[in-house]
């Protein structure tokens, strides 16, 4: 615990409907004591928002209308005790607040401080610390969505567990080294040769997230099936804004693969657009037919265009067949013609094929600019809700982390390189050793006690 206690303007200092100063460190309570009163006088409690009034002690003045609210040591933001004083959002009003307290004794904290008390008090590790940051500082939905997983954990726990995975195997080594009696490292170059690899899968899984975070950098890879002339091209043509995919009245003409990147609330998408599938005698076109169906089934989302002005075929129970278990939104398009198929048409072929992923059904015209508000606020709702989701779940977002990931690699796959070459126990645990102290630096923790603990729980060395 540090004995100063620090202060500073929480919120935005701008104009805003509410301000708030905090205040945090063993006289946070005695320092709003001097300058708040509640309105009916009562003594501030733990975790209760008080009415009152600022008040200068020095000179009198009557500063601001404020809510109050102490929070009490540990059970606080930086587990030392927390005020925090909620005033008018006015720059005049918060700037006077803030110096009146530092009047009273407080220091002006440093920027991030309260969260750097937080990690050192112990409260948070320093993922979760970092993520706070991370948060703030977020530029969209998506970086924020990935920070507010780290901030709930999720990283620590996957390094901690692979933690404790690496250490398990360094006490292991030791233990024998010491007790070669009791226990044998017979067959066990193999043994740990095949954990080494499931590490090594793991921590490149995590460095990968970084260099491509597939959705902050890569996207979503979103595919655009139906029959040729669906409206594909057209659809297409309306989300990216310009006329990049050639639109035609000849069945067929969108004969190779094109791609396309864009952003809807934040949220980046490759969009695929893919030949017509259908079974074609044509070597050119089924090149662009195979790439297709091979596109939907690594698709994290499928647009299907349906054409609802011809009626359903064959082509379309084929594709139906190939985007069973995905993602789909149901482009209903061409709207505007005369309808010869409905929603429910094409459902009954899609319950035939038991499709086990999420079927969405959006009508459109590629025409009329319709039913384009509503299939972007569908995305955004089913990015939101988890539907959609990227392959890794979990991203590594900063570059500190990324840093101490790919040492963490280079020791692992030294271990593995020793193995290969048949060195003495000693040189694996130096490396795992390596690798446990580079994924501990993620997390804020030290190395030293750790072995100990874990020789003793595991081994019980020494009886
Ligand atoms: P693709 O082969 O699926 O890419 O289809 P295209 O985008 O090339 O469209 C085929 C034809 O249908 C073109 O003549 C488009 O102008 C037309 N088309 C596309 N969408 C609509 C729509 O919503 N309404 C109408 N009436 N025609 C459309």
């Amino acid at each position: 615990m540090y004995d100063d206690t620090i202060a500073a303007v929480a919120t935005a200092m701008g104009e805003g409907g509410i301000g708030i100063v905090r205040i945090s460190g063993e006289n946070a309570l005695s320092i709003l004591e001097k300058v708040f009163c509640s309105v009916k006088n009562r003594p501030t409690e733990n975790r209760k928002l008080t009415y009152g009034f600022v008040t200068d002690n020095f000179t009198g003045e009557k500063i601001d209308e404020v809510m109050a609210v102490y929070m009490k040591a540990p059970h606080s933001y930086t587990a030392e005790d927390v005020v925090e004083i909620q005033c008018h959002g006015s720059i005049v009003s918060l700037r006077k607040i803030l110096a009146l307290v530092l009047k009273n004794g407080a220091r002006l904290a440093e920027p991030g401080e309260f969260t750097k008390r937080a990690f050192l008090n112990g409260r948070i590790d320093l993922t979760r610390a970092e993520a706070v940051m991370d948060v703030i500082h977020s530029q969209n939905e998506m970086a924020l969505m990935s920070s507010v997983s780290q901030l709930r954990g999720n990283l620590f726990e996957v390094i901690k567990e692979l933690r404790s995975k690496i250490i398990y195997e360094i006490a292991f080594i030791e233990s024998a080294l010491d007790d070669p009696e009791h226990i044998s490292l017979e067959g066990y170059y193999e043994s740990l040769s095949n954990k080494l690899d499931s590490f090594i899968i793991e921590v490149k899984k995590l460095v990968d997230s970084a260099d491509c975070g597939k959705l902050m950098k890569e996207g979503i890879n979103t595919v655009i099936i139906g029959k040729p002339n669906a409206g594909k091209s057209s659809l297409l043509n309306l989300l990216i804004g310009e006329e990049r995919a050639i639109v035609t009245d000849i069945a067929g003409t969108t004969r190779d693969i094109l791609k396309e990147s864009i952003k809807l609330h934040g949220i980046h998408f490759n969009l695929v657009d893919t030949a017509g599938i259908r079974e074609t005698e044509d070597i050119v076109e089924k090149i662009g037919v195979d790439k297709a169906k091979k596109f939907a089934k690594e698709a994290d989302l499928v647009l299907y265009v349906v054409d609802m002005s011809v009626p359903l075929d064959e082509s379309d129970k084929k594709i139906i067949d190939s985007i069973v278990d995905k993602n789909v939104i149901i482009l209903m398009n061409k709207s505007d013609l005369k309808p010869v198929i409905e929603e429910k048409d094409v459902k009954k072929v899609i319950d035939k094929y038991n499709n086990k992923g999420k079927v969405r059904f959006i009508k459109t015209s590629a025409k009329e600019n319709e039913g384009i508000d509503e299939f972007e606020n569908t995305v955004k709702e089913m990015f939101f809700k988890g539907e959609i989701k990227s392959n890794n779940e979990l991203m590594i977002t900063n570059l500190r982390h990324k840093e101490a990931l790919i040492q963490t690699l280079n020791s692992l796959e030294l271990v593995k390189q020793s193995i290969d070459n048949e060195l003495p126990e000693d040189f694996l645990s130096i490396d795992l050793m390596n690798a446990y102290a580079a994924l501990g630096r993620i997390i804020g923790e030290e190395v030293d006690d750790d072995l100990v603990e874990e020789i003793f729980s595991k081994f019980c060395m020494g009886k």
